[in-house]
């Protein structure tokens, strides 16, 4: 068996592995539509490889976001074409794109993992749109020079997960990827089981992870080390330039952001599962979609990547990991900091934002607008009732918005096998709702807990019907989704508690 398979790694699938001529054609619609100003190639030929998409066999599409289509300034009527098909899809090269795959490293589950890259991620090129550059990447568009033992490619599954999941988490306010369409073949693809080959677009101000400046630092290529520091903090953290010391201001800066997304994360109830420093962005946004899951019933030291044996990613884990991550990138960031009590300060920050952060979001869930210095325990006690009784962590916050310190609150309730802690916790709640005012608290809390998550059968049910052709079950779930905190109405089953099948599901790095 070959050894890295266990990873998600696959022997090229015989059907994919021919190379197929890419046509071009300079006289395109999206000529006069699309504006490149291709950043990242500028960085120069140590930071990529230059590679053409393996073109996706008879391409059709499964879903495009109309959504992301506007911000990126796409016409509808060319987003609709044979044109953007093929081009997304990897059939036909846009004109001013320049494709390649980038070069980066990583730890991997704290381990050293020397290089890595864009295994089977193209950056086609960078957009200019109304809302600034965008990158646009295609996943799995085939082998790169970094490609390793892999075939290149991305799973109808997993692509599935990405594409809804990155636009779930964009709705609920959490910094992220975001996924432009999803294209999809019937070309076989071998992992543990045949199946079918597809491609997310995706697309971001930058995907530029940790494991870029791991991998300039740790092959002593110092100059790009400078260059590609230089490069984020000029493009996308400027008031660093100003600072005394830019490099560690901009440490300091990619330490805060991750520190808010790591709150965002724990009180949405996200779980990543592959966090290591390869899919961690500079931009603090969530970055590659693999074994993650919104937690059902709420179990601190849920793992849901079947793959993590040790648990090291863990949904409890996950800000200390974050934290690890960020050492790896003051280590990497030595050669430009010299001073090493320095970085260890930048880093520092993460420890208190950290914190605030999540206070500050679980607070929201509440319906609380002010802070009270009790809230850290009325959060920390509500933690541990939704641990001991197993409470499903989406309901408990939904039905919270309804409970009134007046009314009988069983909807709420009837989640905890404890009632009485429960009503202990209620009495508490109820005091700190004493001056707050209801309707200001009721419509706080409305906009911050949703009703919908990409729990883990949702996503299961729209890929088994998307493997039979049936490609509404994504587009549902994509309208629901994008609005998460509306009440679609018709829409019950969607929210509702995951089926007992649920359960079994197992979620892997393989994808
Ligand atoms: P991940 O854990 O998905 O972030 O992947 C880790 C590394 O493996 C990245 O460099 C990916 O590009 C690469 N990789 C994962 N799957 C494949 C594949 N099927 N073909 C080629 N490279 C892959
Ligand atoms: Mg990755």
């Amino acid at each position: 068996m070959n050894p890295l398979a266990a990873n998600g790694f696959n022997q090229v699938g015989d059907n994919l592995a021919m190379t197929i001529d890419v046509p071009t054609n300079p006289l395109t619609n999206s000529d006069r539509l699309m504006r490149w100003n291709n950043r990242f190639v500028q960085l120069g030929e140590s930071f990529y490889t230059r590679v053409q998409p393996q073109a996706l066999p008879d391409p059709y599409w499964i879903s495009r976001n109309e959504a992301v289509a506007r911000e990126l300034g796409l016409e509808s009527a060319w987003f609709e074409s044979r044109e953007a098909l093929n081009a997304f899809s990897g059939n036909q090269i846009l004109p001013g794109s320049e494709p390649l795959a980038g070069v980066y490293s990583g730890h991997q589950f704290g381990q050293w993992a020397g290089q890595l890259g864009d295994g089977r991620a193209l950056l086609l090129g960078e957009l200019k749109t109304p809302n600034g550059g965008m990158e646009i990447q295609l996943k799995g568009a085939g082998r790169t020079p970094y490609s390793r033992m892999g075939d290149g490619r991305a799973v109808l599954r997993s692509s599935i997960r990405e594409y809804l999941c990155s636009e779930a988490m964009h709705a609920l306010g959490i910094p992220t990827t975001r996924a432009l369409c999803l294209t999809g073949s019937d070309a076989i693809v071998r992992r543990e089981e045949l199946e079918t080959a597809a491609v997310v677009t995706r697309t971001a101000p930058s995907f530029i992870r940790f494991g870029h400046f791991e991998h300039f630092s740790y092959t002593d290529q110092h100059a790009e080390l400078k260059t590609l520091a230089d490069y984020v903090i000029d493009n996308f953290y400027p008031a660093c330039r100003d600072a005394a010391q830019p490099y560690a201001a901009l440490l300091q800066a990619v330490s805060e952001r991750t520190a808010h997304l790591m709150a965002a994360w724990q009180a949405v109830g996200f779980c990543h599962g592959v966090m290591n420093t390869d899919n961690m962005s500079i931009l603090g946004l969530t970055i590659d979609y693999g074994p993650f899951q919104f937690l059902d019933a709420f179990d601190p030291g849920h793992v849901c990547n079947h793959s993590d044996t040790q648990g090291r990613y863990a949904y409890n884990k996950q800000p200390n990991m974050a934290y690890w991550n960020l050492f790896c990138l003051g280590q990497a960031m030595l050669p430009l900091i010299d001073d090493q009590e320095q970085a260890l300060a930048a880093l520092e920050s993460y420890k208190t934002v950290f914190p605030d952060a999540l206070e500050a979001k679980m607070r929201t869930k509440l319906g609380l607008s002010d802070a009270q210095p009790d809230d850290k325990a009325l959060v920390e006690s509500a933690f541990k009732l939704l641990a001991s009784n197993k409470v499903d962590y989406t309901m408990f916050w939904r039905r919270l918005g309804e409970f009134t310190p007046q009314s009988g609150h069983e909807a709420v309730r009837d989640l905890f096998f404890d009632r009485e802690s429960f009503n202990a916790w209620a009495l508490h709640y109820s005091d700190r709702l004493a001056h707050v005012n209801a309707a200001a608290r009721a419509d706080l809390m409305l906009k911050n807990n949703p009703k919908f998550v990409l729990r883990n059968h949702l996503g299961e049910e729209a890929i088994r019907a998307a493997k039979l052709k049936d490609f509404s079950g994504v587009n549902t779930l994509l309208t629901l989704l994008q609005a998460p905190f509306d009440e679609h109405a018709g829409h019950e089953a969607q929210a509702d508690f995951p089926p007992d099948w649920a359960a079994s599901i197992e979620i892997s790095c393989s994808s």
